[in-house]
C-alpha cells in the first residue's frame, strides 16, 4: 500500500497511537450515539406524559365545567365500590362509566360518576340514604371553561412549542394558538407526525359525543437540543483527537524508544564496537528486561569474542613456535651434508613435535567439548577413596624420580563414593598431581588427600612448591595462561582449564591457597546432594 512506504507510517509507535485513536473515536462515538438515544427517549417520555396529563385534565373539565372543587378528587375506576357502581348501572342502564370522584363529609366518602348513554352525560351519585341521584349535564357550556383552561395551561408551561385543541363533531370549535394549522395526521391517542416539515407529539383523545381534545407539542425543541449536543460533542471529540493524538504519540514514543537504543546498539555492536552497552532508562518493565538481557547477552558475547581471540592467538602462538623449529632443522639439515644418520635424526625430531602438535589440539578440543558438553558425561558410581588410593600408587614412581615426598590421605574407616564421570576425574587428579610435582622442588612434599566437609567430597592437592602470585590465581585457569616463573618448565597452560572444565560439567567448585615461596593447596569440593552417594 502507499501509505506503508511512508516510513513514519510503519513505526511502531505511529500504529499505537493510530489504532489508540481509532478505538478511542470508536468508543467515543458509540458511546455519545447511545447517551444521545437515551436522552431523545426520555425527552419524547416526558413529553408523551405531559401531553397525557393535560389531557387528561382537559377531558375532565370538559365533563364537570372545572367544577372538581365540588367534586373532590378524580380516582381511577377500580377504586369505585361495586355498590355505588351497580347502583349507577341500574339507575341509567347502558350507562358508560366515564369519571368518578370521590369527596368526603366528615367520616362519609361520596362518590360521583359521570357516564354517557349515547350521546348524553349525567352525573350520577348515591346518597347516604341509599337514594340514587342522577342529571343530565350539558358539557357544551363548559367549553367556556376549557377555553379558559387552555390559556391557563399555555401560560403556565410558558412554551410556544406547546397547543391545544377542541373540535365539537359539526367542525367547530377552538385552539389556545396557532402553532399547528392543520387538523389531520393523527388518530387517536399518542402519534408522531410531520406537518411542513415540523415534527410534532400529538394527544388526541374522542369524546363520547364525538368532539375531540387534542394537545400537541413540536418535536422541534428535542431535535434543537439534540442537535446542539452533537455539536459541543463533536468539538469536544475533535479537541481530545488531537490532544490524544499528541500524547498517544508521545507514549508510544517513550515506550518504543527503548526498543530504538537497543536495535541502535545492535547495529553498533554488528560494525566492530563490542563493549558497547544500552542505558537503563526506566520506561517500563518489559523495556528494562529487553534493556538488561541485551546487555547479559552483549557481555558475553564481548567475553567470548574476547576469549575466542585469545585463544586463536595462544594457539597461533603454540603452533608456530614448533613449525618454526621444524622448518629451521629441515633448513639445517638441507644445508648440511647429504648424510642419511642426519635426515633420519631430523624426521624423529619433526614426528616428536609433530606429536606435541596433535596433543594440543586434542586437549584444546577435549576442554571445549567438556565445557560445552557435547561429551556427555558418562556418570557412575564412583569410589574416590579408590581413586586417590591409585593416583597415589601410579605418581609414586614419577615423585621419587624428582625426589619429592607423595602423601595419600583419606578416611580409612569409610569410602567415599560420587556419581560422576571416572576418566575425568581421574584426569582432574591427575593434572593437579602433575602440576604438583612440576612446581615442587626436589625434598619438598606433595599430599593428595580425600576428606569430607559439610558432607561434600573434597579432593585436594596440597604441595611445597613454588606459590602463586595473588595477581595470578584466577587467570591460571584461562587457557594457555602460565605464570612468569613456570615458563622454563614444560607444558602448554591448558592443565588447569581442562581441571575447570571437568569440575564446571560435575558442578563442583574449587578452591586455592597459596602463598608465593610456600606452596599451593588446589581443592575440589563435589556438590553433596544428589550426587553423592554416602556410604
Ligand atoms: P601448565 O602446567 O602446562 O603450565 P596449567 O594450566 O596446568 O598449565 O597451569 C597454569 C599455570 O599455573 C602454570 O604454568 C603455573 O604457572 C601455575 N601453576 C599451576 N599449578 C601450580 C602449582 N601447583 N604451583 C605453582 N604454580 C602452579
Amino acid at each position: 500500500m502507499f501509505w506503508s512506504r511512508i516510513r513514519l507510517f510503519s513505526k511502531l509507535r505511529f500504529k499505537a497511537a493510530f489504532w489508540f485513536l481509532i478505538l478511542f473515536a470508536a468508543s467515543s462515538v458509540l458511546l455519545f450515539f447511545l447517551v444521545s438515544r437515551y436522552v431523545a427517549n426520555d425527552m419524547l417520555r416526558i413529553t408523551d406524559w405531559l401531553l397525557e396529563s393535560t389531557v387528561r385534565d382537559f377531558t375532565a373539565s370538559y365533563l364537570t365545567g372545572k367544577n372538581t372543587a365540588r367534586y373532590g378528587q378524580q380516582v381511577p375506576f377500580p377504586e369505585v365500590p361495586k355498590l355505588d357502581l351497580a347502583a349507577f348501572q341500574a339507575h341509567l342502564p347502558g350507562i358508560e362509566l366515564l369519571a368518578a370522584y370521590r369527596s368526603k363529609l366528615e367520616d362519609l366518602e361520596f362518590y360521583t360518576l359521570f357516564g354517557s348513554r349515547g350521546k348524553e352525560l349525567y352525573e350520577f351519585r348515591l346518597g347516604s340514604d341509599g337514594r340514587a341521584y342522577s342529571r343530565l349535564l350539558h358539557p357544551e357550556q363548559n367549553l367556556p371553561f376549557l377555553r379558559k383552561e387552555f390559556e391557563d395551561k399555555l401560560q403556565s408551561f410558558g412554551s410556544d412549542n406547546i397547543y391545544f385543541r377542541f373540535r365539537a363533531p359539526d367542525g367547530s370549535g377552538f385552539e389556545s394558538n396557532e402553532l399547528r394549522k392543520g387538523g389531520g395526521g393523527a388518530g387517536s391517542g399518542l402519534s408522531t407526525i410531520t406537518e411542513d416539515g415540523r415534527k410534532f407529539r400529538v394527544m388526541k383523545q374522542p369524546l363520547f359525543d364525538g368532539s375531540v381534545i387534542e394537545a400537541g407539542s413540536s418535536l422541534q425543541g428535542i431535535d434543537e437540543r439534540l442537535t446542539a449536543y452533537t455539536r459541543i460533542f463533536l468539538l469536544f471529540l475533535a479537541g481530545v483527537l488531537l490532544f490524544g493524538t499528541a500524547a498517544g504519540y508521545l507514549i508510544a514514543w517513550k515506550l518504543t524508544s527503548g526498543i530504538e537504543r537497543v536495535s541502535d546498539a545492535a547495529r553498533r555492536i554488528a560494525d566492530g564496537d563490542l563493549s558497547l552497552r544500552v542505558k537503563l532508562c526506566h520506561e517500563a518493565d518489559e523495556v528494562d528486561q529487553l534493556v538488561n538481557a541485551f546487555n547479559a547477552m552483549s557481555e558475553n558475547n564481548e567475553a567470548l569474542v574476547t576469549e575466542l581471540r585469545t585463544v586463536t592467538d595462544d594457539i597461533a602462538h603454540d603452533l608456530r613456535t614448533p613449525l618454526t623449529r621444524m622448518r629451521g632443522l629441515a633448513e639445517v639439515t638441507a644445508a648440511g651434508k647429504p648424510d642419511i644418520e642426519s635426515f633420519r635424526e631430523m624426521c624423529g625430531a619433526v614426528a616428536e613435535e609433530c606429536d606435541s602438535m596433535v596433543q594440543l589440539i586434542n586437549e584444546m578440543l577435549e576442554i571445549t567439548r567438556t565445557e560445552s558438553s557435547i561429551n556427555r558425561l558418562e556418570r557412575t558410581e564412583l569410589s574416590l577413596t579408590e581413586l586417590v588410593r591409585q593416583a597415589g600408587t601410579l605418581f609414586s614412581e614419577l615423585a621419587e624420580d624428582r625426589k619429592i615426598r607423595l602423601e595419600t590421605k583419606f578416611p580409612a574407616d569409610h569410602e567415599i563414593k560420587i556419581r560422576a564421570d571416572k576418566l575425568k576425574i581421574q584426569r582432574l587428579v591427575a593434572n593437579l598431581l602433575d602440576n604438583a610435582l612440576k612446581f615442587t622442588p626436589a625434598g619438598g612434599m606433595v599430599t593428595l588427600s580425600l576428606s569430607k566437609r559439610d558432607g561434600a567430597a573434597v579432593i585436594a592437592v596440597r604441595d611445597s612448591g613454588c606459590g602463586i602470585a595473588p595477581e595470578d590465581a584466577e587467570k591460571i585457569f584461562k587457557r594457555f595462561y602460565r605464570c612468569d616463573a613456570s615458563r622454563t618448565l614444560p607444558g602448554n597452560g591448558l592443565g588447569l582449564a581442562m581441571v575447570q572444565a571437568i569440575a564446571n560439567a560435575h558442578r563442583a567448585r574449587i578452591e586455592l591457597e597459596s602463598s608465593p615461596g610456600k606452596g599451593s593447596c588446589f581443592s575440589v569440593i563435589f556438590p553433596p546432594e544428589p550426587e553423592e552417594i554416602n556410604s
